[in-house]
């Protein structure tokens, strides 16, 4: 490894920040097979704030209908093939039940952007939520609502929302996503924050068009932001998608990532996402080696989580049991930690 960029993972490291040229040069020139600087500072930081614990978090997929047409995804409006579902309030508040007897002091709630869910129909379920399990916290990633929605959610009882910027690029936002607008997602980001809740940003990795300018200027992005959370992780093009038959994103480039994500952002609740785990089969093993300190099990009903596709492949390594996740993870010399696992500095910010 060469003087520089070993001088600048120290940097890194002791700062916390780096201009975007320092980005630039790091993800040009570092090797998966040579980071191991990186993935050592990057361990170092996370062993500081959290330890060795791993927080789990259940999530469970309410719906895979969407208004939006994202050229990636699987679920996108005008993909005629998956067979659309949507959970009933019941069948949400039995996940919920079950992954609190499991357990899990974290739910999420994920979905397409379906306006079959009123506000009123979300707040409800989260308010039944909170009064069964009062000490769960709930996390909702529904996509792009109105600031007055995700107030109502916030007064409901919800604790966190997960929405990726999906890419900072105006240009890759706008080719990627037809219809939306770059800076209604921004504002919805910021109006989460404002409102209180933990705050998930994050990007995908491996978007055509997205080269290290563009990714450092992901991880500028995200250092001055300071979400709560971040989620990335690598494309995996949908047969049934305009990205169909394009080149997979890279694992090795999202572990490099997420080391840097932690140094910038030691706080950070870092998942080592599905699509990670997906492509490798010791994902979850390189993510927490990497700085990753998160893992998100989905435990959408079994009859359901097949359709929940956003990508190919991706139900063969869903619903594992606990027990199995929870060895995996001592296996790779860390320990399960499944309480809420809030971030440190949100209390003081709110
Ligand atoms: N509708 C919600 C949830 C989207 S699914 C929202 O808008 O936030 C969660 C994430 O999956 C998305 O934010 C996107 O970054 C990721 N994703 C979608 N399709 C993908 C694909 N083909 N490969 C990798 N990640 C994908």
């Amino acid at each position: 490894m060469s003087a520089k960029l070993l001088i600048l993972l120290e940097k890194v490291y002791r700062e916390n920040y780096l201009n975007k040229e320092e980005l630039e040069y790091i993800l040009d020139n570092i090797t998966y097979e040579r980071a191991g600087p990186l993935f050592a500072y990057a361990t170092q930081t996370r062993m500081k704030i959290y330890q060795d614990r791993v927080f789990l978090r259940s999530l469970v997929e309410i719906s895979n209908c969407c208004k939006n047409n994202c050229l990636y995804c699987g679920i996108r409006k005008d993909n005629p093939y998956p067979e659309r579902y949507r959970l009933l309030p019941d069948q949400i508040l039995d996940c919920c039940l079950s992954a609190y007897q499991q357990g899990y002091r974290t739910f999420v709630l994920q979905g397409g952007e379906d306006n079959f869910f009123t506000t009123e129909m979300l707040a409800a379920i989260i308010r039944e939520i909170k009064r069964n399990f009062p000490d769960m916290a709930v996390t909702l990633s529904l996509g792009e609502r109105s600031r007055e929605d995700y107030q109502e959610f916030f007064r409901a009882g919800a604790d966190r929302y997960l929405l990726r910027h999906e890419t900072i690029s105006p240009e890759l936002y706008r080719r990627y996503h037809p219809g939306m607008e770059q800076e209604k997602r921004i504002q919805a980001l910021r109006d989460l924050k404002e409102i209180g809740y933990q705050v998930g940003a994050g990007f995908i990795v491996g978007l055509p068009g997205q080269d290290n300018k563009v990714l450092a200027e992901e991880l500028l992005f995200l250092k001055e932001f300071k979400p709560a959370m971040v989620g990335i992780g690598p494309l995996i093009p949908h047969p049934e998608t305009p990205l169909a038959g394009i080149k997979t994103g890279s694992v090795e480039k999202t572990l490099i990532l997420l080391a840097l994500i932690r140094l910038l952002l030691p706080e950070v609740l870092l998942p080592i996402t599905t699509a990670v785990n997906t492509l490798d089969k010791m994902g979850w093993e390189k993510g927490l080696k990497a700085g990753a300190n998160v893992i998100m099990p989905v435990i959408t009903p079994a009859s359901h989580r097949s359709k929940y596709e956003i990508y190919k492949n991706k139900g063969s390594v869903d619903g594992s049991k606990l027990t199995e996740i929870k060895d995996r993870i001592e296996r790779a010399g860390f320990r399960v930690d499944m309480g809420r696992g809030d971030n440190p500095l949100w209390s003081k910010e709110i």
